[in-house]
């Protein structure tokens, strides 16, 4: 049987520092990855844990400036419901309703699918594609980490073990567009083979300019594809221009083996969806 870890549930984000500043005690938000962890599933069981759950000043959805900011532990629920995001990204709700079942929905959070840094996570391309921003504190003040800097190996971020991630600050697309791509055993409730976020700003003419290409459970971090990136930069949505892409995009991957997929399948995934998500946007 599990043992159980003691838990310490702060009423205040400056508790929770004072607490964390022991470097042993282990943040949980809403658990659906942690628990897994403390039943030895995946991972070394926390020593301690420190339960945020009841933080509000970790919580909401709100503009800023020329960004929408949500709070560590928005949940995928509440992505889905929030009007902000329907109107801003709606590619963000659209991948919430394909993580989990309806329970995970209402516990897991987007700070905690930050943190656990999974290869496979799906937000993480939406984020890395929009150039996001994430914040993190301690007791000695609040830093930013820009998404590109947030996952340096697997499994791992750029916060220290005292720091909790509070925020996470998604630039306003203005213009820009956004969309997603899963590719799972099922359209929903599976972890991702392949996902995929593509970001452009296209001009008068359809040309695509500024595009950030981002995929997940490809490599061991999610990542950028700049060489895939530089075939669309400039380039109409044509099928030529597909063409190129997604045989750029085959050669750039170089995934893993694994129980869910084999490499090869991975890439080939890759390429035909981004095929298809340039076709659907240039309609031949
Ligand atoms: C049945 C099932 C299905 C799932 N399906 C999907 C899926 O389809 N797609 C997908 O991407 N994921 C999926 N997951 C994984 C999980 O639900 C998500 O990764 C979720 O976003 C984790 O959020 P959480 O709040 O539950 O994190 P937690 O489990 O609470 O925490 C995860 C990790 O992040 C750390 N952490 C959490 N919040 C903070 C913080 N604010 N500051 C510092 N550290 C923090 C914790 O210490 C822990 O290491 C699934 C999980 C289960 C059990």
């Amino acid at each position: 049987m599990p043992v159980e870890p003691p838990v310490a549930s702060p009423r205040s984000l400056a508790e929770a520092y004072t607490l964390l500043a022991d470097a042993v005690h282990r943040p949980v938000a809403g658990g659906t990855d942690l628990l897994v962890q403390i039943t030895g599933e995946l991972g070394d069981p926390p020593e301690r844990v420190l339960d945020i759950w009841h933080l509000d000043e970790l919580r909401g959805i709100r503009m800023q400036q020329n960004a929408l900011v949500l709070g560590t532990l928005t949940t995928y629920a509440e992505i889905r419901r929030s009007p902000l995001i329907a109107e801003f990204l709606p590619a963000f709700a659209e991948a919430a309703a394909t993580i989990g079942a309806a329970q995970i929905q209402n516990r897991g959070t987007i700070g905690g699918n930050a943190m656990n840094a999974s290869p496979a996570g799906d937000m993480l391309p939406l984020l890395l594609a929009c150039d996001a921003q994430l914040v993190a504190g301690k007791r000695d003040g609040e830093r930013w980490i820009p998404v590109r800097e947030f996952w340096p190996r697997y499994r791992q971020t750029a916060l220290e073990p005292m720091e909790l991630l509070l925020r996470i600050s998604i630039p306003l697309p203005s213009g820009r567009q956004l969309r997603y791509r899963k590719v799972g055993t099922r359209r929903a409730q599976a972890i991702s083979k392949v996902v995929m976020a593509l970001a452009w700003q296209a001009d008068g003419k359809g040309t695509w300019h500024d595009v950030h290409l981002a995929l997940g459970s490809v490599a061991p971090t999610p990542i950028r594809v700049p060489a895939t990136e530089t075939v669309l930069e400039g380039a109409p949505p044509t099928e030529a221009t597909a063409d190129r892409a997604a045989s750029t995009l085959a050669g750039e991957l170089s995934p893993i083996d694994d129980v869910r997929s084999s490499a090869d399948y991975r890439r080939a995934v890759a390429a035909r969806v981004l095929h298809r998500l340039i076709r659907d946007e240039g309609g031949w």
